[in-house]
C-alpha cells in the first residue's frame, strides 16, 4: 500500500473537474489489493476517520474533493481480470481503477464494445459506476447502470460484499441481505425518481436489485473495488454528420424526429458553440444558428443510411450538401474531436477567466424538452450572459454553461442556474442526469426530494455506514 503525505503530491487529489476549492486531507492511501482496501476501511471505521473515495478526478460535482480525513485512491486497482466473448456480446470482470479508455481498447481487441462513451475517457470504471455516468451514446444504449451485472464492494467496516444482479431483490421498498455474518435491513426511500435519465440521489424503486443501490451512490455507501460489466458486439461501421440549421427551432424539431430513427447519439450545439468551433474550423457556415451532430450504425448499405438521413434533413430545411458527413473512420474521429473541442475549450476559457463556469446537468421528460429549451433561450438572452448550450438533446438532456466575467455576473449565473433547476422540476425533470450530486448540488437534490427524501437517504446510509465515515458531504450533509 502506498501512502502519500507530501502536500505538493497530494494537491492533485484535492480537486476534480468541478472547480470546488478548499479541499484538504491528512493523507492519501493507495491500496494495491482488495484486502488492503478492507483493512484501511476497518481502521478508519474504528477510529471514526472520514474516507473520501477517489477515482480519476474527472467528476463535475466535487464528489472526490475531501474536506478532512483520508483519501482512498483506487488508482492501483487497475487489473482487467477476465474478458469473454459469446456468440452475442460478452462480459468483463475488472477492478475499479481501470481507465475507460483502457477498457475500450481491451474490448476492441475482442471485437466487443463497452457502451459508456463520455467525452472524458480518462475516468475510472469505479467513478463511472459510482456516478451512473452516461454520455452521448446513452441515447441508444442507456446509462452505466444497466451494464453492471455484478459488483464487489468494500463496506465502511471493511467487510466485502460480492453481489450478482438478480441475487438480492427488495420486497417492495425493503431490502434485506446478509454479509460477513451480519444481517442488514434497508428501508429504501419512498420517493418516485424522475422519469428521465437520472443520477440524482440514491436509486429507489419497488422490488429493486441491491446492485442498483451501489450504482450512483457517489462513494457514500461503499467502495466499489471490482465489477462485472456487460459488453455488446462492436457496432458495425458508423455514419456520422454535423447538420447546420438556420434557426434553433428547426434543429429542435429535427432532433425530435431523429429519435425515431434510433441513431447512436443526437447532440445539440447552439450558435455560441458554433462560433467557438468556427474559430478553429473556418468552414462552419456563417448563417448557422444551431447544429446537430449524430451518429448512426450502417446496418445495411451506406446508400440506405444516407437516404434515410437525407429525407429527414430535407424535411427540416437542410440539404446534405451543407452537411458535414463522415463515411470513414478517419473523418468520424475528426468529428468526435470537434465535438469534444467545444466543452474542453469552454472549460479552458473558464479557467483563464478566474471565475468558475456555472453549468447545468438537467434532463426533462422528452415531451417537455421544447418548454425547457425555450426557457433557456429566453432567460439567457434577457440576462445577456456569456453562455453555451450543448449536449445530449436525444435524451432531453442539455448542458447550459455560463461563463461569468466578474463576481456580479457570477451571482447572476448562480441565480439563473437555480431558476433552470426549478423549471426542470416543474416539468417533471431531474437536477442531475449524469454528473451526480457530489458536494455542489446538494441544495438542488433537496428541491427534488424534499427534507423527507433526504432523511430517508441518510437512514439508508446509516444502515450500511453506521459511523458515517464514507464520502462525507456528498449527496447530503451528514
Ligand atoms: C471534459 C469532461 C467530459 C465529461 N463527459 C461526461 C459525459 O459525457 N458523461 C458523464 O456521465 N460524465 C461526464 N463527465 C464527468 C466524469 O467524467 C464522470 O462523472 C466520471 O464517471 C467520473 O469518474 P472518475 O473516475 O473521474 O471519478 P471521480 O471524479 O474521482 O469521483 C466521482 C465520484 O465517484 C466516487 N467514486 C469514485 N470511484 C469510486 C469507487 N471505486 N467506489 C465508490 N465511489 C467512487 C467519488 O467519491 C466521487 O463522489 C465529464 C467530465 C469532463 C471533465
Amino acid at each position: 500500500m502506498l501512502i502519500k503525505k507530501d502536500p505538493t503530491i497530494i494537491q492533485s487529489y484535492l480537486e476534480d473537474s468541478s472547480n470546488l476549492k478548499g479541499g484538504h486531507t491528512e493523507r492519501v492511501v493507495i491500496p494495491q489489493t482488495i484486502d488492503e482496501v478492507s483493512s484501511v476501511l476497518k481502521e478508519a471505521d474504528t477510529k471514526r476517520v472520514p474516507v473520501t473515495v477517489s477515482g480519476a478526478g474527472t467528476g463535475q460535482a466535487g464528489g472526490r474533493v475531501p474536506f478532512g480525513g483520508i483519501v482512498l485512491s483506487t488508482e492501483k486497482l487497475s487489473a482487467i481480470k477476465e474478458i469473454r466473448k459469446f456468440d452475442k456480446g460478452g462480459y468483463v470482470v475488472l477492478e475499479a481503477g481501470v481507465l475507460i479508455k483502457d477498457l475500450k481498447e481491451a474490448c476492441e481487441q475482442k471485437e466487443l464494445f463497452y457502451t459508456y462513451d463520455p467525452t472524458e475517457q480518462t475516468a475510472f470504471v469505479g467513478g463511472a459506476i459510482a456516478t451512473n455516468a452516461s454520455g452521448a451514446r446513452s441515447f441508444r444504449y442507456g446509462p452505466t447502470r444497466q451494464y453492471v451485472k455484478g459488483i464487489r464492494v468494500a463496506l465502511a467496516d471493511g467487510s466485502i460484499l460480492l453481489l450478482k444482479r438478480g441475487e438480492v431483490k427488495a420486497k417492495g421498498r425493503i431490502l434485506g441481505f446478509e454479509a460477513s455474518g451480519k444481517r442488514y435491513k434497508i428501508n429504501l426511500p419512498a420517493y418516485k425518481m424522475p422519469d428521465t435519465k437520472n443520477s440524482a440521489g440514491y436509486y429507489a424503486k419497488d422490488d429493486m436489485d441491491l446492485v442498483d443501490l451501489f450504482v450512483g451512490q457517489e462513494g457514500t455507501l461503499g467502495v466499489i473495488v471490482e465489477a462485472e460489466l456487460g459488453l455488446i458486439d462492436r457496432p458495425k461501421e458508423i455514419f456520422s454528420a454535423f447538420a447546420f440549421f438556420k434557426d434553433e427551432s428547426s434543429a429542435w424539431s429535427f432532433a425530435k424526429d431523429s429519435r425515431l430513427a434510433r441513431p447512436l447519439s443526437i447532440e445539440y450545439f447552439d450558435v455560441n458553440c458554433l462560433k467557438l468551433l468556427g474559430e478553429r474550423d473556418h468552414n462552419v457556415p456563417d448563417s448557422a444558428k444551431a447544429a446537430i451532430f449524430f451518429e448512426d450504425e450502417i446496418t445495411e448499405t451506406e446508400d440506405a443510411v444516407m437516404a434515410k438521413w437525407e429525407k429527414l434533413l430535407s424535411k427540416h430545411g437542410v440539404s446534405l450538401d451543407n452537411t458535414w458527413v463522415a463515411m470513414n473512420e478517419k473523418t468520424h474521429r475528426e468529428f468526435l474531436d470537434k465535438r469534444h473541442f467545444i466543452p474542453e475549450t469552454m472549460s479552458e476559457m473558464a479557467k483563464r477567466s478566474g471565475f468558475p463556469k456555472v453549468s447545468t446537468d438537467l434532463a426533462t421528460p422528452k415531451e417537455k424538452l421544447r418548454d425547457m429549451l425555450e426557457f433557456y433561450k429566453n432567460s439567457l438572452e434577457k440576462n445577456a450572459l456569456r453562455h453555451f448550450v450543448f449536449g445530449h438533446i436525444g435524451d432531453a438532456h442539455l448542458h447550459v454553461n455560463m461563463l461569468p466575467a466578474d463576481q456580479k455576473e457570477y451571482e447572476k449565473c448562480k441565480n439563473l442556474q437555480l431558476e433552470f433547476v426549478k423549471k426542470s422540476l416543474s416539468l417533471g425533470g431531474t437536477v442531475s442526469a449524469e454528473h451526480g450530486i457530489g458536494k455542489s448540488k446538494k441544495g438542488f437534490l433537496k428541491l427534488l426530494y424534499g427534507e423527507k427524501g433526504i432523511n430517508e437517504m441518510i437512514e439508508v446510509k446509516k444502515t450500511l455506514d453506521r459511523n458515517l465515515i464514507l464520502g462525507r458531504g456528498n449527496v447530503f450533509d451528514t
